[in-house]
């Protein structure tokens, strides 16, 4: 089996190609602009409607069975056809490529109103909250990041000129990385060479961002709101981190993975608190979130006796602290080495994205990160526990309405 490669056509294109045998195929554009990018808020968001139906992706074209969409981020826009036949590859290739060109500015209308159909969605208390906690952790992220009512209001601005200047500053090949993964036809290279012809037009020399920096949270910060319908409490502690590849190095970020995975196992320190000797929580989760250089770190949780939400914050607190103090038992860390391995065969037998990314964008290989893996240690997780615990954090609790 030919091991995944990437190639780069002369307009500055970059093609990932995942040969696999994995019976069905995926193709995937992707982009490195987004929101941060439009002068008028919603105008990538509305560019992504129009191209999304030109090819196809939305609608009911010949791949209409298969697992599309597309997706307007901060920093990234994607178009993907997944879990398509492999006859169908060749077909789904020339309907991504429709992605490069000139937008149809006939249907404009028509999908502005979809858009903010969309964004109507999104206006809830919830949200709002959301948007609070993300400008309280992030200030300076928040002043650049657009809020659901500025997009709104952003929204009936765009103008035929505003979509065409977006469309040719960043729809460059020179900005894009085609993906295609599974079972790949013999002549897929040869294929691909219709991607020759896409012009580059962008008058940028780099599509570079640059983020700003965040001065660190001073003190705890406590939220609560009356927002539930359900007589349920949900509580989120919420921490600021560095993120990689900007502010941290992959053995850094394995490590957060590694305390995030014990702290997430199911007869695991938190459970073992919170379920089985508090009864307070029968669902918990850790995880990393970020954008630009916003790193995140959020322990979540619901529990259906609200009033208990203090007993579940000092859990949080006397867990992180005890891995500080005593580390964690090394035989836990051999057991997530080789959770660790079951997730490379998994993703071996997989459309693997983010492995590609690491190693063609972000220059790590995959022996690199198993190296990496290998090498964590207990002590290395107790540090990490360490540095969590000396940081201030922001506590967001939602409770019933009627509490
Ligand atoms: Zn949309």
């Amino acid at each position: 089996m030919v091991e995944r490669f990437q190639k780069i056509l002369d307009n500055g294109l970059k093609i990932w190609f995942d040969p696999k045998p994995l019976g069905d195929c995926k193709i995937q554009l992707n982009f490195s602009s987004g929101s941060i990018d439009e002068t008028i808020p919603s105008t990538a968001h509305l560019i992504e409607h129009i191209q999304g139906c030109t090819s196809t992706i939305y609608g009911n074209g010949s791949l209409a069975y298969s697992n599309s969409n597309a997706y307007t981020s901060l920093e990234a826009l994607g178009y993907y056809f997944g879990c398509i036949v492999p006859e169908d590859f060749e077909d789904g290739l020339e309907l991504i490529a429709r992605v490069f060109d000139r937008p149809d500015l006939k249907i404009m209308e028509r999908e502005r109103a979809a858009v903010r159909h969309e964004l109507l969605g999104k206006v809830n208390p919830f949200n709002a909250l959301n948007e609070s906690i993300f400008t309280q952790l992030f200030p300076n992220h928040a002043k650049i990041m657009k809020s659901i009512s500025q997009e709104l209001e952003g929204l009936p601005r765009i103008t035929e000129e505003a979509i065409i200047e977006y469309w040719n500053k960043f729809y460059d090949p020179r900005n894009a990385v085609l993906y295609l993964g599974g079972e790949l036809p013999e002549n897929v290279e040869e294929l691909v060479g219709n991607f020759a012809s896409t012009p580059q037009r962008s008058p940028l020399e780099s599509f570079e961002h640059s983020w700003p920096m965040e001065p660190d949270l001073s003190k705890r910060l406590e939220i609560i709101e009356k927002l539930n319908d359900k007589p349920v409490a949900s509580i989120n502690i919420h921490y600021q981190i560095p993120l990689f590849p900007h502010d941290t190095d992959i053995r850094d970020w394995l490590v957060y993975g590694a305390l995030i995975g014990y702290l997430n196992k199911s007869h695991g320190p938190l459970y073992s608190k919170l379920r089985d000797s508090l009864e307070l929580v029968y669902r918990l989760n850790i995880e990393t979130h970020g954008s630009g250089r916003a790193g995140r770190l959020l322990f979540s949780c619901e529990t259906g006796n609200s009033s208990s939400w203090p007993e579940i914050e000092s859990a949080w607190q006397r867990t992180i602290n005890d891995i500080a103090n005593i580390g964690i038992p090394n035989a836990e860390y051999e057991m997530q080495k080789k959770n660790y391995r079951i997730n490379l065969i998994h993703n071996s037998q997989s459309f693997d994205i983010t492995g590609m990314e690491s190693e063609f964008k972000n220059g790590i290989t995959k022996q690199e990160i198993t190296r990496s893996i290998l090498g964590i240690t207990s002590e290395d997780i107790r540090k990490k526990a360490d540095e969590i615990r000396k940081k201030n954090y922001i506590i967001s609790v939602v409770l019933p309405k009627n509490a």
